[in-house]
Parts: C-alpha cells; structure tokens; sequence
C-alpha cells in the first residue's frame, strides 16, 4: 500500500516538473517569438514601405511620358504653325471665300472646303466681321487650317483626345474633331467660350517665357467631362498670335494612375503651386511641407502616410497615400504567419523532446521501486532469465541472493509504519552500496525482501559478498528494541548458478529461498549457502553466524 502511494506521488512529481518544464519553454518560445516577431515586422512594414515606393516612382514615370508625348505634340504643332505663318509654305486657298455669316451670332462660320470631307476639317467660327482676302487675319486662319492633318494624326493616334485647337488673339476659333462628329453639341463657338482662363495662362502676361501650361481640371463646355489642358502660345516673331491647346481627359491619367496597383493606397495629382488635388477638388489643400518632401519618402503622421512625385512635364506630383494602420496590419499578418510558424515548429521540437523525457522518466519508473528507488519484482523477472542465458554465455558464474529484514513485524509495529519504511530506504541504500559493481543489481522483491543478483568470476567470492551485505546493514546501527540483537538485520540465503549447471532460474530461486528460511530458522542475521555454493565456501570461512 506504502509502495503504491508514493508511487503515485512520484508520478504527480514528475507531471509537475514537466508542467513547469513546459511552462518554461514556452516562455522562452514566446520570449523568442516576440522579439523576432518585432524585428521581422520591423523588416515587413520596411518592405511594405519599399514597395510603394517604387511602384509610384514606376507610376509618375509613366505618368510623366504620357504627359511629355503630349507636350511634344504640341511642340511640334507650334512649330508646324510657325513655318505657315512665316510663309516657309502656304495653304493655296482663299479662305474667306467659305467664311459664311452667322449673323444671329454677330460672327461667321467656316463652310465645308473643296476637297474635303465632312469630317476631314475642323470647326471655325469667329466674332464680328468676315476678314477680307490677303489680310494677316485671313493668313492666320490658313495657318489653322493647314494644321488639320495633324490634327486628324492626333485624334487616330489618341481616340479618347477630346479637342485639339488653336484660338487666335483675332478673334477666332479652329477646333477639332468637328462637332458634328458627336450629336447634339453646340455648334458655335465664341473665342470667350474655349477655356478662357487656360487661355489667359498662355497667353504673354502669365506665361512670359512661353512656354508649355497646364490647365486645372475643368468640366469641358462640350460635355466630354472633365479635362485638363495643354496649351502653347503662338508668336510670330514678337507678336502673340494665339494658343493651341490640346485636351486631355482626366479620365485617362486615372487610367495611368491604375498602371500599376498599390495595395492600400489611393494616388492622387496634386498641383505644386495651390497644393489642390486635381482628381478630388472638394479636398483641402496639401502642405507645402509634404509636398516638399523628398521623393518617394514616407511622410506625415496619423493614418496617411504622403509619398510624393513631382512630375517633369508638368506643375504637379503624384502624390500616393499610404494608409499607414492597413500597412501596419499588413506587416504584422505577414510577420504573424512566419513567427508563428517557426515558434509552432520549434514548440512541437520542444514538446517532443519533453515527451520523450516524460516517456523515459515513466519506463524508468516502471521497473523501479517507489519506496526505496531500487529495482522491483517485475523488472527481476524481466531481466534475471536474460542474466542467467548470458552468464551461461560467457562462461561466468553467477550468484543469487535472497534477503529478508530481521523482526520486520515487530519493528513496524514498535516504531510505526513510517519508521519501518525509512528503515526500508536505509538497508536498501546500503545494499545498493555494498553491489556497486554494473553487472549486479538489487531488487525489492517483496515487502522488506530483496534479491541480488551478481556476476561472479570466481565462485568462491559468494560467500564474502553475503558476508559484506550482513555488514553493510549492521553498520547502520539501526535501533530494534524487539530484536535479541538490539539492532536492525537481515538474514541471506544464497545460491550459485553455474556456467555447466542446468540449474534454471526458478530452481535457483528455491534453492535461495531454502537457504535463507535455513539462515531464519537457525537464529537469523546470518547468510546460509545451498548445497551447491557451499562446495565452493573458502575453506577459512564458516557460516556467519556468530
Ligand atoms: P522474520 O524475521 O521471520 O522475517 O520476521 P518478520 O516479522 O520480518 O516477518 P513477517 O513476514 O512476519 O513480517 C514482515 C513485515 O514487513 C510485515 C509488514 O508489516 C512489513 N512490511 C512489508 N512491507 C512493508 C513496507 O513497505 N513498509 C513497512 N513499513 N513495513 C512493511
Ligand atoms: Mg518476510
Ligand atoms: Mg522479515
């Protein structure tokens, strides 16, 4: 009963050794696991970072060349205008020949010109009256009308270009595509109606150095939606002639804007000058201190992180912003899925390890003793057959020992249960001590009853190892009142299995236990030998009984 309770105290023990073992290691995991994490999501929000900022640099770079082909195109116009207007060659028609009236309009309109189709020319109308043939008026208006063909190549090379046309500082309007292209839009045009601000922008007051504008975004009059405008101020020589302008939707830089996907993020075109973002007019302006912030930098605090473009061709920046908590969680999943992974895997090692721990510790108390941490009955019958084979084996003599303590009984019952089990523990120690050899065990067979198992070399040795264990347990001088010898002790009996001899283990095991009822019977603290370990007792030595 003693035997089982501590066994079950032992194992609850042992799970709490593990449990805090566990504890431990998961605190190290964790530990680990946060600090990594730290770094790791330190490292992720970086890389989030890093890759907004390159795909918006990807972004105003291609913003930038769409913007720059249509200033060239331009360019290119305004040098076209310039060779017609220097006469370097000349439309050979008089225009004013088509200039039909509109008097309702207090202006003309141009009609449709030999040799062209409806929808080869563009649109002219003009304000007050119709030029006379050979003045700079009319050459002007050849000027615009000798630019058509390339009009006509802008629109085939952009079919979403809204309008491209040139309004004379005289007066008059040449657009294109005309607008009976579309159905139902207006159909004169006064030079005020075309974008007059965009106009004043080019025209010599505001743009001194001539060069090319961009317009704000403005609700097109003809109702192609909303717009930007490019536009270029014509001279001859020093004297302003007019400006040709060229639409953009803004629906196509959003096209552009969406290149390329930036995960939570919005891109915006902010004008350098105001700080107004052309896509959303409604919004406050952004600072100048973000929008002087180094290119492709995270700036700004809060939820918006700015990254800012400013563009080439244009006054304006790309300006993308980040939604910093989406970045941050973001991070944080991808920094999750890595360090919970490799803190899973190294708690499954851990685990494992400690299992196998666990599973040693229980097969190691298996075959163990809980009292007295020796060896028990199973674990003697388990391995004393696999002994005998291998002592047979070899050729080696091996010895058999039964023990028992002396006036157990009495003991217990004089000095309590407890006293009688830390006797146990004690005799139990010092056999082990007197066996000490790896070969030889001890085991606690029964209740104060012990077997030893021994190799032997020479067989003669039986006898002083019995000796030696009677010793042992004498020398702890463990008080027995109820015992004649006032001390506690055992009795032994013995037996030799011998490398030739057909004695089996049960037989021996008999034979040890004949010997030690012998030792009892004939006083007790002695060891008696069989029959067969007798024959090899050195001749000096007797019984020990004393
Ligand atoms: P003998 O000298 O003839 O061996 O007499 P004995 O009293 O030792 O023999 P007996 O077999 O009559 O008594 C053995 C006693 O051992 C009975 C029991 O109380 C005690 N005992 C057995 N196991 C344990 C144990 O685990 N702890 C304690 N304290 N006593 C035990
Ligand atoms: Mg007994
Ligand atoms: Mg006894």
């Amino acid at each position: 009963m003693a035997g089982l309770a501590s066994t079950r105290f032992a194992s609850r023990d042992n799970a709490g050794r593990i449990r805090v073992l566990v504890l431990i290691t998961a605190l190290i995991l964790v530990l680990g696991g946060l600090f990594s994490g730290v770094y790791r999501f330190g490292q992720n929000l970086n890389t989030e970072y890093r890759v907004t900022s390159e795909t918006g640099a990807f972004i105003a770079a291609t913003l930038d060349h769409e913007l720059d082909l249509r200033r060239q195109y331009l360019e290119t116009l305004a040098d076209e205008a310039g060779d017609l207007l220097s006469g370097r060659y000349t439309l050979n028609l008089d225009i004013t020949r088509y200039l039909q009236p509109r008097s309702d309009r207090q202006g003309y309109e141009l009609a449709e010109l030999p040799g062209f189709g409806v929808n080869d020319q563009g649109l002219l109308t003009g304000h007050g009256a119709i030029p006379v043939p050979g003045s700079p008026e009319a050459h002007e208006m050849s000027m615009a009308i000798g630019l058509t063909p390339m009009f006509r190549a802008l629109k085939r090379r952009d079919i979403h270009l809204p309008w491209v046309y040139y309004r004379s500082e005289r007066g008059f309007v040449y657009f294109y595509p005309p607008p009976d292209m579309q159905s139902g839009t207006q159909r004169f045009y006064k030079a005020e109606d075309l974008a007059a601000v965009t106009y004043a922008n080019a025209g010599p007051a505001a743009n001194p150095s001539h060069t090319t504008v961009w317009s704000a975004v403005y609700d097109d009059v003809a109702g192609k939606g909303k717009v930007v405008t490019v536009s270029k101020p014509l001279y001859d020589h020093d004297r302003f002639m007019g400006v040709l302008s060229l639409d953009v939707r803004l629906q196509t830089l959003v096209e552009t804007l969406k290149v390329r996907h930036i995960g939570n993020a919005t891109e915006n075109l902010v004008n350098r000058d105001t700080g107004m973002n052309l896509l959303r007019p409604g919004e406050p302006a952004l600072p100048a201190r973000i929008l002087e912030a180094r290119r492709g930098v995270p700036v700004g605090d809060g939820d918006v992180r700015y990254l800012v473009y400013p563009l080439k061709s244009a006054n304006w920046s790309l300006v993308v912003e980040a939604n910093h908590h989406a970045m941050l969680w973001q991070a944080f999943r991808a920094t999750l899925l890595l360090v919970g992974a490799t803190v899973a895997a190294l708690g499954c090692v851990v685990l494992l390890v400690l299992l196998a721990g666990a599973m040693r510790n229980m097969q190691n108390m298996s075959i163990r003793d809980a009292l007295t941490g020796l060896f028990n009955r199973r674990h003697f019958d388990d391995i004393a057959q696999r002994e005998v084979a291998h002592s047979r084996r070899n050729g080696q003599w091996l010895g058999l020992a039964i023990l028992d303590i002396d006036h157990f009984k009495k003991y217990n019952d004089f000095y309590g249960h407890q006293g009688g089990d830390e006797t146990l523990r004690q005799v139990a120690s010092a056999l082990q001590n007197a066996v000490r050899r790896a070969t030889d065990g001890v085991f606690r067979v029964g209740g104060e009853e012990f077997a030893v198992l021994v190799q032997l070399n020479d067989p003669a040795h039986l006898a002083t190892l019995m000796n030696s264990l009677c010793d042992a347990v004498r020398a702890l001088h463990i008080a027995h009142e109820k015992s004649s010898w006032q001390e506690v002790t055992i009795s032994l009996g013995a037996t030799l299995i011998g490398p030739d001899h057909s004695l089996d283990l049960d037989a021996a095991y008999r034979e040890a236990d004949a010997a030690l009822y012998e030792a009892k019977t004939t006083g007790r603290n002695r060891y008696m030998l069989s029959a067969a370990a007798a024959h090899f007792r050195p001749a000096a030595e007797g019984a020990s009984d004393e």
